[in-house]
């Protein structure tokens, strides 16, 4: 048996931000000593920046002092010796786990765990499981990635250390398959992707012929991708399979899942406070914000406990907006909400936007749209600006008739233009079942190539 407690470690998690803030720089200190002395990549850095780190005397110092890390840094970087480039800290032969994130030019970036980090990535996902609301009474199947992913290991591990039964299947993986485990183990919790548990769903109808909410999955955690955090495509999973829905999300190159929504789904909580330090910056200043409440801007991390290459002022590419209102749960810290990550920001016509925003407002025009959908641009975006024509291709449900289909069009034209200040140069619409279903990830740029007249 187990005590019910908000928080898995509840010590630590629930630790008074003024205290907490005391060990963060504490930590802090030690970390950048750390990094000076066995990081070539960040000794190089800091004496360019002229800085050293005993000259870090606050918080202040650090995030005007310290220069950004950036993601193409960490491609370079590695560029010049795979795994970790210059930055690994440790001996390689004291890294017991590495993992590649997908990447989205080719070459992956690689994230690796000494022992001692592996056990701290454990009790971050501990205690995001914990707070999504799941325990050890409960049968947890894993339909995310086993390989060599960030979300694979940690989080198998984590599930079964907490106590949960561990149902590890992993994907890609036939519905079929998956679906016959799911029953014959009577899991009642799933780790997938938003576009997954949609696509499934739609299997278990065709395979099954059944109700999804009869197999029984009533706590899903839902990471990897942005939909979960989209409130119209969580209402309707959630309506699917009758379940409790939860956005989790992580940080491939620091800790697999660290940022979770509680029962009452006010943002997501930050768990590993003492592990991983925040700060917002300006996307294009790239200047200090405070985390006050309702504050956009762009997501910065600082480990503060890593042995194998730790990143400092690491800018992850997510623009969030902040909460700092206390939530009825009682979990202290800020909480956020995702807009937008910059690996799949776009620029049309000079106005920023994301894949998740046209997912948004699809997803409020159900059933007359399928919510299933591609942007298609003619060549890839170069520093995220779109040249050439957008075409948004939308796959429309069974109960519109050929003749509503042109209004159909204009109004879907509309509903973007509205939300999101720039519209398509073409809405093409497709019958249901013609656009591809995400096994993994749902995929929602393509590149076709225009033919040439
Ligand atoms: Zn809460």
């Amino acid at each position: 048996m187990y005590v019910e407690r908000l928080a898995w470690n509840p010590e630590m998690e629930l630790m008074s931000e003024e205290k907490m803030r005391r060990l963060q720089w504490e930590k802090l200190k030690k970390m950048l000593e750390y990094v000076y002395e066995k990081s070539p990549f960040y000794r190089k850095k800091f004496d360019e920046a002229g800085i050293k780190p005993a000259d870090i005397k606050n918080f202040d110092d650090f995030a005007t002092k310290v220069p950004l890390t950036t993601k193409e840094e960490l491609r370079d970087l590695q560029a010049q010796g795979y795994p970790f480039g210059t930055n690994l800290c440790c001996n390689y032969e004291d890294v017991v786990l590495v993992t590649a994130s997908t990447g989205t030019t080719g070459k992956p970036t690689y994230t690796g765990v000494t022992q001692r980090d592996y056990q701290m990535w454990k009790e971050c996902v501990k205690r995001t499981f914990w707070l999504a609301g799941m325990r050890p009474t409960d049968v947890y199947l894993h339909a995310l990635a086993l390989s060599t992913w960030i979300s694979g290991y940690a989080l198998i591990d984590s599930a079964r250390e907490l106590g949960a039964t561990l149902v590890p299947v992993g994907v890609p993986v036939m519905a079929e398959r998956l679906l016959m485990i799911a029953m014959d183990t009577k899991a009642n919790a799933i780790a997938c992707t938003p576009s997954y548990a949609e696509h499934l769903a739609e299997r278990v109808r065709q395979i099954l012929n059944r109700d999804p909410r009869e197999l029984g999955f009533r706590k899903m955690c839902c990471g990897g991708e942005p939909g979960a955090g989209i409130p119209a495509v969580k209402k309707r999973i959630e309506e699917i399979w009758g379940c409790d829905l939860r956005d989790v999300m992580g940080t491939p190159e620091m800790i697999p899942a660290d940022w979770v929504e509680c029962r009452f789904k006010q943002g997501m909580h930050f768990v590993a406070r003492e592990y991983c330090l925040n700060e917002l910056v300006d996307p294009d200043t790239k200047a200090p914000m405070d985390l006050a409440d309702g504050a956009e801007g762009s997501l910065v991390y600082t480990s503060l406990e890593k042995e194998c290459a730790p990143l400092i002022r690491f800018e992850v590419g997510d623009r969030i907006k902040v909460f700092t209102s206390p939530c009825e749960c009682g979990y202290p810290g800020i909480r956020i909400s995702v807009i937008g990550r910059i690996d799949d920001m776009l620029k049309v016509k000079g106005v920023k936007t994301w894949p998740s925003a046209v997912k948004d407002v699809l997803s409020q025009m159900m059933p007359d749209v399928t919510g299933i959908f591609q942007i298609v641009l003619s060549e890839k975006p170069e520093a995220f600006a779109v040249r050439g024509p957008v075409r948004l291709r939308v796959e429309y449900g069974t109960s519109v008739t050929q003749e509503q289909l042109p209004g159909l069009k204009s109004r879907i034209a509309d509903r973007i233009r509205t939300a999101l200040v720039w519209s398509p140069d073409e809405v093409e619409l497709v019958p249901e079942g013609t656009l591809p279903r995400a096994e993994m990830k749902a995929r929602y740029i393509v590149i076709e190539p225009q033919e040439k007249k």
